[in-house]
């Protein structure tokens, strides 16, 4: 690994500016009116990938049903994705729900307070530890997420951003520094960054006219903030292709859940067959495309009588279909239902 050092310093003024900036214009969020680590931590794992309106009502609802750490960790998996249903990358809940019962048991309930302890739990990684150490327990602890990586590109001027090991490393180094002086709490520095990237110093659309460190900004003085970061190739979503099949018996749907499957691991989805057995024995109905942040879904819905479904994918379940939102399943069920249950011809 490349050792690389950023040279560039932020001024007390500038942090103070941040800190009154972040203050007065800070989004209201729900698990901003808290400093319980337990709290902290649900909002930090629901955010990962998944867009902050989104997040809200999938909070509110988690948090009004396991309001502490010992009650989801008593809970049900099947429970908990229920509640996690639509919110989309699934191992998340899975590792949450473990990481639960692994406090309880092992921390006698409560999340340890220094970073370097909270990365011995399972499912919690650099960036959520340090959110949580410094929101919660005032460790001057920097946090780097994709809004950060982005304002401090600019700041530094470093078009090519912080991508590899050596530069990422810079950047943390560079973080910490700065929360170790900052004047303030060390959680509100770091989400003034996050909040600064997630509304002014955006990816399109800047506006350096109202952010509180301009002066210092590099790529502000140099007019190049629209050119950094350098635009990255992204992988194209890999094509999947899934056939699934429908089976209806008075107001019940077959569903089966996914124990061992990679894709939806853990949740009911309509049983997902094979093309060759099918093809002997469904009517197909169409198909629909359903994107996932690394997947595109190109699902083949079938029709199968209710009493030939259960010899073709054993052990699933009749659900009533009006409780299908008591249990966890991918958003594409959804779809499906609502397309493909009346009998309209596609
Ligand atoms: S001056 Fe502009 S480019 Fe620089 S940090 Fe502020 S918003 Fe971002």
């Amino acid at each position: 690994m490349s050792i690389v050092s950023l040279s560039h310093t932020i001024s007390a003024d500038e942090l103070s500016a941040l800190k009154d900036w972040f203050v007065a214009n800070r989004r209201p969020l729900p698990w901003r009116e808290t400093r319980d680590p337990y709290r902290v931590w649900v909002s930090e794992i629901m955010l990962q990938q998944t867009q902050v309106v989104k997040v809200i009502s999938y909070y509110e609802r988690f948090m009004q049903r396991f309001p502490t750490v010992q009650d989801l960790a008593k809970a049900h998996i099947d429970d908990v994705m229920a509640l996690w249903s639509g919110l989309g990358y699934y191992s998340r809940c899975r590792l949450m729900h473990h990481c639960s019962q692994f406090v309880v048991e092992r921390c006698d309930g409560a999340f340890p307070s220094t970073a370097a302890e909270l990365l011995h739990l399972p499912g919690i990684g650099p960036y959520t530890a340090r959110a949580i150490s410094s929101i919660c327990f005032r460790e001057s602890a920097g946090v780097i997420d994709g809004n950060v990586k982005r304002v401090m590109a600019r700041r530094h001027g470093r078009p090519s951003g912080f991508v590899n090991g050596g530069e990422k490393q810079a950047l943390q180094i560079w973080l910490d520094q700065v929360a170790t002086t900052f004047v303030g709490h060390p959680g509100d520095l770091n989400e003034a960054w996050m909040e600064l990237g997630a509304t002014i110093c955006t990816p399109k659309k800047v506006q350096c006219g109202d952010c509180p460190i301009s002066d210092g900004c590099e790529a502000y003085k140099q007019g190049v903030v629209d050119s950094i970061p350098k635009p990255r190739l992204r992988k194209a979503p890999k094509q999947v292709e899934l056939h699934v099949v429908m089976a209806r018996r008075m107001g019940h749907i077959y569903l089966v859940k996914q124990v061992a499957a990679q894709l939806f691991k853990g949740l009911y989805t309509l049983p997902m067959v094979d093309l060759e057995r099918i093809s002997r024995s469904g009517e197909r109905r169409g198909h629909f495309r359903h994107v996932l942040t690394h997947r595109k879904l190109d699902i083949h819905v079938w029709n199968v009588p209710a009493r030939e479904v259960e010899s073709l994918a054993p052990d699933g379940v009749w659900m009533m279909l009006d409780r299908l939102s008591d249990i966890g399943h991918p958003r594409w069920v959804d779809i499906a239902c609502a397309r493909f249950l009346d009998d309209k011809p596609l």
